[in-house]
């Protein structure tokens, strides 16, 4: 734990989380006590090798999954005591999600996917903030078209303004370039930086890109579903604390093969 846990600035704090599933007869630690936190408007990246959980530890933190142990504290709030509804409260309220997948409604339009949540949630500007998204994506001229009916990057870009349309305090982005080609990607990625940046958003957001891992406040690498090293600082405003942690347990090769900056 470092200095940072005090400051009044933390959103989201994680401790000792730990996540179990079955996998035939034996089980799978899949998460092995991770402990880590989010300020407030700060961007995170969370890399680590395929099967290292982190799509895992995402889900968690979003409080889309429970932990087997441990507990996510978001905006002071324990989601280990929260029920379902509670949890479903808090997520409307403050967390946003972009997954690798997109995962639009087929059968809506692209102005109707972002519409549509807020409508639900009773957000009173829902029309405008919609209208609003879609430009600030660059949709406007295809707002009207379903998924099938736009490219990659375009249905991507559709799940940004969706995610960032009710101002989440929080969003997490699973591999969000995984199925664009690079150039797409970029222009998606430029975009959830600009519309962090206006929102005051902290985002969280998983990647293999080591272009968009460059991009973060910070790094966290995960293996085995454990954190092997933080890496801090990106911009000369961090350059201060700009330094690896070695969390116990890990090898110190893993910190300094993985310089800052
Ligand atoms: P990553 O996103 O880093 O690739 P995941 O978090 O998706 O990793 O998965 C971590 C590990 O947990 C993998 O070994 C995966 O096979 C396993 N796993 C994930 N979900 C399930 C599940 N529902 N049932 C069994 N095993 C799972
Ligand atoms: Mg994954």
């Amino acid at each position: 734990m470092n200095d940072r846990t005090s400051v009044a600035t933390t959103l989201l704090l994680a401790r000792g989380l730990v996540k179990r599933l079955a996998s035939g007869e034996r089980e799978l630690t899949v998460l092995d006590g991770v402990d880590l936190e989010i300020q407030t408007g700060e961007t995170v990246a969370i890399l680590g090798p395929s099967g290292s959980g982190k799509s895992t530890l995402l889900g968690l933190l979003a409080g889309l999954d429970r932990p087997s142990a441990g507990d996510v504290v978001i905006d002071g709030v324990s989601l280990a005591g929260l029920d379902e509804d509670g949890l479903a409260l808090l997520r409307r309220r403050l967390v946003g999600f972009v997954f690798q997948s997109f995962q639009l409604l087929a059968n809506l339009t692209a102005r109707e996917n972002v519409l549509l949540p807020l409508e639900l949630t009773g957000v009173r500007d829902a029309e405008r903030r919609t209208d609003e998204l879609l430009g600030a994506v660059g949709l406007s001229e295809r707002a009207h078209h379903y998924p099938a009916q736009l490219s990659g990057g375009e249905q991507q870009r559709v799940a940004l303004a969706r995610a960032f349309a009710p101002r989440p305090r929080l969003l997490f982005a699973d591999e969000p370039t995984g199925n664009l080609d690079g150039a797409t990607g970029e222009r998606v990625l430029d975009l959830m930086s600009e519309l962090q940046r206006q929102h005051g958003t902290a985002l969280v957001v998983v990647t293999h890109d080591l272009e968009v891992a460059g991009r973060a406040d910070r790094r966290i690498h995960l293996r085995d579903g454990r954190v092997v090293s933080i890496e801090l600082g990106r911009s000369p405003l961090h350059a201060s604390e700009s330094r690896a942690i070695v969390p116990k347990g890990a090898t110190s090769e893993s910190a300094t093969s993985e310089s800052t900056l």
